[in-house]
């Protein structure tokens, strides 16, 4: 059977990675989360003690850092060379500096080559905020998904406090707010529905009502 790629954007904490995952696992397709990619190039260059306001500098890092994305029991393992970096990039440093460097042009022209060259073969779900508009402009289906900050952020907020997290309600929206305004006015790839997608607000969904309409779109899309 064909193997379609399919393009899931949306702001913060709109539950693509746990719709994606899901998906992918429904159609027997890989998911791949590229902000984990973002992700890791600021643990390394904020290790690094690099400005990561400076595009060049962090251009030269792309060029040693070797970022892997592997399949796992527990969703998509991260590796930067042979360490293991899945739990250090979720870290609140890590989110609170992401959205500096993927603003870097250098630092996206980088990864996006990678994650091209990850959907080629098709049979993917890629979640991001520039899938469908700039990494995989030809993909059959294209998803934006999205919540209202309130829910994104009381969504967060119940996962921290089912892990045994502290977590403060106010603290998280004001986050998820500076983060999808940075990611939104950015010049280069900024986060931004592709004029061919579909539009999902999940404020009032569940995740099983997402992954259905979702696999229904994925099974139009591939007849
Ligand atoms: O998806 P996640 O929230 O982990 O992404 C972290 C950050 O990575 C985003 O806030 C955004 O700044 C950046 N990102 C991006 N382009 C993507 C994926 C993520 O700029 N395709």
């Amino acid at each position: 059977m064909k193997k379609i790629q399919i393009a899931l954007d949306g702001p913060a904490g709109a539950g693509k990675s746990t719709i994606a995952k899901q998906l992918a696992s429904h159609l027997d397709y890989v998911y791949i989360d590229t902000g984990a990619m973002y992700r890791a190039v600021t643990l390394a260059a904020l290790e690094q003690g690099l400005d990561l306001e400076n595009g060049p500098i962090l251009g030269e890092l792309m060029k040693s850092l070797d970022i892997r994305l592997t399949p796992g029991e527990q969703g998509q393992r991260v590796f930067i060379g042979e360490r293991e970096v899945t739990d250090a990039i979720r870290t609140n440093e890590v989110t609170n500096n992401v959205s500096f460097v993927a603003r870097q042009a250098e630092v996206r022209s980088a990864l996006v080559v990678a994650q091209r060259k990850l959907a080629e073969r098709g049979g993917i779900v890629m979640d991001g905020r520039d899938i469908g508009t700039v990494v995989l402009p030809e993909a059959e289906l294209k998803v934006f998904l999205t919540a209202s900050v309130e829910e994104r952020a009381s969504r967060r907020h119940r996962e921290n406090i089912a892990r045994g997290m502290d977590s403060d309600l106010k603290g998280l929206q004001d986050e998820i707010a500076l983060r999808d305004k940075r990611d939104s006015e950015r010049t280069v790839s900024p986060l931004k529905q592709a004029d061919d997608a579909i539009y999902l607000d999940t404020t009032e969904l569940n995740i099983d009502q997402v992954v259905a309409r979702l696999t229904e779109l994925a099974e139009g899309a591939l007849k």
